[in-house]
């Protein structure tokens, strides 16, 4: 095989708890994550030995800083390969925004650099690998519905997320991971998210339970400082949502809708009073 196509898909948290800290400052973490039908699409071809990116996204780094690249000089690296890999990156993945763009793009490479040079390692060893780039690469080898702890790299699969359509929108706003981890890590956390409970939820295929126990530890943080995370989940509240919720450190706010026809009236609400421009209606995307 000299070359392929892949898409990479984004994720929300239905759920995100903070448990603990490391004393290499990496957080132990318990999540719900969940993929979502928003991608990228990755073209992988084979090269002699260089690592090439292209991309049609203008302000992401295409060099040793993009998680591609640090994803398929791993591998060169540990399987001694020679050869390198060319790719092409269709980012529709809104950039910074709490969804795992870089980690799945990484995700996606491990598993093409695989592919391509016929290693035929496991998922388990792909994601043993994926570990060293970042703590949500090993979910992002995987997708679907998962349970995440340790540091994101203890994964267990759960039952699909149940049937509901999910409006998804990223705020023109640049929010630092560092800094919403620091300001946690500075304060008591007086309200855990009901991590069980929503695992419960999804294996009763009860999306309304599912919606009532959304919860992020993180969003006080983000939206203590950017109120537009409360504006924005206020309105999909009032159009009708089951429940709103902020995605990993933020700023990205997402709905849980029974309708197609309500969420997209929020999305277009949304649009019109200027709180966001990266506007999705989507739909959880099971495992494999
Ligand atoms: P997470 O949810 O894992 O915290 P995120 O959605 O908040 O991730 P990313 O979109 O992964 O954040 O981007 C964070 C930073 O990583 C960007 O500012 C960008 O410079 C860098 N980066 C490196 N490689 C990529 C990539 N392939 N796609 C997007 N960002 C990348």
């Amino acid at each position: 095989m000299d070359d392929l196509v892949l898409k990479a898909y984004a994720k929300i948290n239905l759920s995100l708890d903070v448990v603990g800290r490391l004393t290499n400052g990496y957080h132990l973490v318990r999540m719900i994550m969940q993929t979502v039908g928003i991608c990228d699409i990755l073209h992988f071809k084979r090269t002699d030995g260089e690592i090439q990116i292209t991309s049609d996204a203008g302000d992401l780094p295409l060099g040793e800083d993009n998680l591609i690249y640090k994803a398929a000089a791993l591998m060169k690296e540990r399987y001694q390969i020679k050869g390198g890999i060319a790719v092409h990156l269709e980012k529709n993945i809104p950039v910074a925004a709490g969804m795992a763009g870089g980690s799945t793009d990484g995700a996606a490479t491990l598993k093409a650099m695989n592919l391509l040079y016929d290693l035929g390692l496991s998922e388990e060893e792909l994601c043993e690998q994926g570990v060293r780039l970042g703590a949500d690469v090993p979910y992002c080898i995987l997708g679907g519905t998962a349970l995440s702890e340790g540091i994101g790299e203890v994964l267990t699969p759960l039952s699909p997320m149940p049937d509901c359509v999910l409006l998804v929108a990223k705020p023109d706003i640049n929010v630092s991971t560092k800094y919403v981890y620091e300001q946690l890590d500075s304060r008591e956390i007086a309200l855990h998210p009901d991590v069980d409970g929503m695992r419960t939820a999804i294996e009763g295929k009860d999306v309304a339970g599912a919606a009532r126990r959304l919860g992020n530890v993180l969003e006080t943080v983000t939206a203590e400082k950017y109120p537009i995370v409360s504006e924005i989940k206020q309105v999909m509240l009032d159009a009708g949502a089951m429940g709103s919720l902020m995605s990993g450190s933020g700023p990205t706010v997402f709905g849980i809708f029974a309708k197609e026809d309500a969420a997209r009236a929020a999305g277009e609400k949304i649009g019109e009073m200027g709180l966001a421009r990266q506007i999705f209606v989507t739909a959880p995307v099971s495992g494999r």
